[in-house]
């Protein structure tokens, strides 16, 4: 049988780095640190090592189709599949940013949500039986979901809801906010927490197809929120540790085999939130 794998998105720097860090520690097989950019991804590597740890490495931009299926490629090459994937890597606009909202919910979008559903597409096959994937969306996708219209939020919380009218819901949103129409359509005012809303609702809509689809293999997939921990992207003014951060995700990648649950959940604190 081949070898355990675990692969984390976004993880030279901030959470999923510590996530890398903490896999290394407590999870029993190869764990791979990948990055978009190999020499940060070296550099991150070199630090964990000075650590006596030893994760391994692997180039991944997620905004990169040719380079998920690299990932795809290698991963089903070497250990026939994927035990454990966190979906990690995202990006935020700065709050004093003064890119036009328009462009900012087209690039935020691009990476949170449709280079995330990219992974989920590539690699969601190739997951393993007991295999454990998690998406890190955060908390603001409940509060962007709360400022949505009404109409909205009942098609967010749809439990018939497809992938491709949530993609079109998603492709809505950026066109709506490019024509400055997005707060009279409906959306909140926050391109970060609508793409958010969409990996929550993508990890639902993913973990439904799977219990239909493939339930004899227990495969466990879901969302959380990491807290607002410091990093790059939240700053140093947040007030938990990049390693607080890594706890609820590194829970949800380690679910022993048997576990039942969560599946399908947007969970924070190691608890299940309502959606
Ligand atoms: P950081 O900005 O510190 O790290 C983000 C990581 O994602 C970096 O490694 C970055 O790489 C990588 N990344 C961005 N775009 C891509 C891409 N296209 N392909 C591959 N990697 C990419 O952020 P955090 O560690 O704070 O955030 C990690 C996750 O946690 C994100 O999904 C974020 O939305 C979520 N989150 C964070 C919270 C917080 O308080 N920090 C709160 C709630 C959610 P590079 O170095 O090359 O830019």
């Amino acid at each position: 049988m081949a070898k355990r794998v675990a692969v984390v998105s976004g993880s030279n720097k901030g959470i999923g780095l510590e996530v890398v860090r903490s896999l290394c520690r407590h999870f029993d097989g190869d764990v791979f640190l990948t990055a978009r950019d190999a020499s940060r991804g070296q550099q991150a590597l070199l630090k964990l090592q000075e650590e006596q740890l030893k994760p391994l490495f692997h180039q991944l931009d997620i905004d990169d189709l040719e380079s998920i299926r690299e990932l795809r490629a290698f991963m089903l090459q070497k250990y026939e599949g994927i035990d454990v994937l966190v979906n990690n890597a995202g990006i935020a606009f700065k709050n004093a940013d003064t890119t036009p909202f328009g462009t900012q919910a087209e690039v935020t979008m691009a990476t949170n949500f449709f280079a995330t559903r990219d992974m989920c597409t590539e690699l969601l096959t190739i997951i393993k039986p007991h295999g454990r994937v998690v998406n890190v969306s955060s908390l603001m996708s409940k509060v962007a979901l709360l400022k949505c219209s009404p109409e909205l939020q009942n098609k967010f919380r749809s439990p018939t809801l497809t992938e491709d009218e949530l993609v079109e819901l998603m492709r809505k949103f950026v066109d709506d906010a490019k024509n400055e129409v997005h707060p009279k359509q409906g959306w909140p005012s926050t391109a970060y927490g609508v793409s958010k809303i969409g990996v929550t609702v993508l990890s639902m809509i993913h973990a439904r197809r799977l219990s239909k689809e493939r339930a004899a293999d227990k495969i466990l997939l879901n969302a959380c929120c990491p807290g607002w921990v410091k990093t790059d992207m939240a700053g140093p003014n947040a007030p938990g540790t990049v390693e607080e951060g890594a706890v609820t995700p590194v829970y949800l990648a380690l679910l022993p085999e048997g576990a039942e649950g969560p599946h399908g959940e947007l969970v924070s604190k190691k608890t299940v939130q309502e959606w």
